[in-house]
């Protein structure tokens, strides 16, 4: 046992950012990450050597201009894109290691992704998609439990459409639904809020940020939107592939 977890009782707050594993470990360690698109006659690096570290129930923002790499970052983080170079370690496995099947097995319990275009099952309602999501995460789900879920993301009177049923803002929600309710230890989010209006954007921050205060869940949301931004505890500010800020907002 880590001596760290005799040497004092541990406050809420640290219990929170213990997130179900010993103090002192990272959910992320990024080691100056480069990642070059190659292609026949151009050359894109859309990431300069990024040094990033992510804690245990932390609520990160990763804030920049279109363009600055913060897609790219997030695909990496997932584990969706490998670096050109440099490291990245997730929960002190490093990725570019891991194997599809245990890919598959993180992505479906220990992290949830969100992106902004929807992997929704298309031949199964919303109750049945976060059923298959939440099972998949080895946390099977009562009907009613996978309602409750749906109607937390404002989706109460849409509970038997399919996704091709719905809008590409009500998809969104229905997926970050999904993702919930498998209760991953970290989700990513990319530009998440972008395609809703103000009033749904508002529910599904106030969704992750409940996520985070009452599970401890580490959050990483990509926006270029500083109203979003402001959600966060911390906002690391990318600019043309490198980390140009670093600062806490709690
Ligand atoms: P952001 O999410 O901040 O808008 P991206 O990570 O999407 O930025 O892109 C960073 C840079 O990498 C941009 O110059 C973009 O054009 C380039 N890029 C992104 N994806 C690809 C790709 N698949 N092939 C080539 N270039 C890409």
């Amino acid at each position: 046992m880590d001596v760290r977890t005799l040497s004092a009782t541990p406050n809420r707050r640290d219990l929170r950012r213990s997130n179900g594993h010993p103090p002192g470990d990272q959910d992320y360690v990024l080691q100056d990450v480069i990642r070059i698109y190659r292609e026949i006659d151009v050359e894109t690096i859309a990431l300069r050597g990024v040094d990033l570290t992510v804690a245990p129930g932390e609520f990160v923002a990763l804030m920049g201009r279109s363009g600055s790499g913060k897609s790219t970052l997030l695909n990496i983080m997932a584990g969706s894109d490998r670096p050109t170079a440099g490291r990245v370690l997730f929960r002190g496995r490093d990725l570019a290691t891991v194997g599809d099947d245990e890919r598959s097995r993180l992505r479906g319990s220990e992290l949830g992704i969100v992106y902004q275009s929807q992997n929704l099952a298309p031949m199964l309602s919303l109750v049945e998609n976060v059923r298959l999501s939440a099972w998949l995460a080895g946390r099977p789900l009562a009907a009613s439990a996978a309602e409750h879920e749906l109607v937390r993301v404002g989706l109460g009177e849409r509970l038997a459409h399919r996704p091709d049923q719905l809008s590409g803002g009500e998809q969104q929600r229905g997926a970050l639904a999904c993702v919930m309710a498998a209760r991953p230890s970290v989700v990513l989010a990319d530009e998440i809020t972008g395609e809703l209006d103000s009033g749904n954007a508002e529910l599904l921050l106030q969704l992750l940020r409940d996520s985070h205060i009452a599970f401890g869940t580490t959050i990483v949301l990509v926006t270029h939107d500083p109203a979003v931004a402001r959600t966060a505890d911390r906002v690391v500010e990318l600019r043309d592939g490198r980390v140009t800020g670093d600062r806490s907002l709690s």
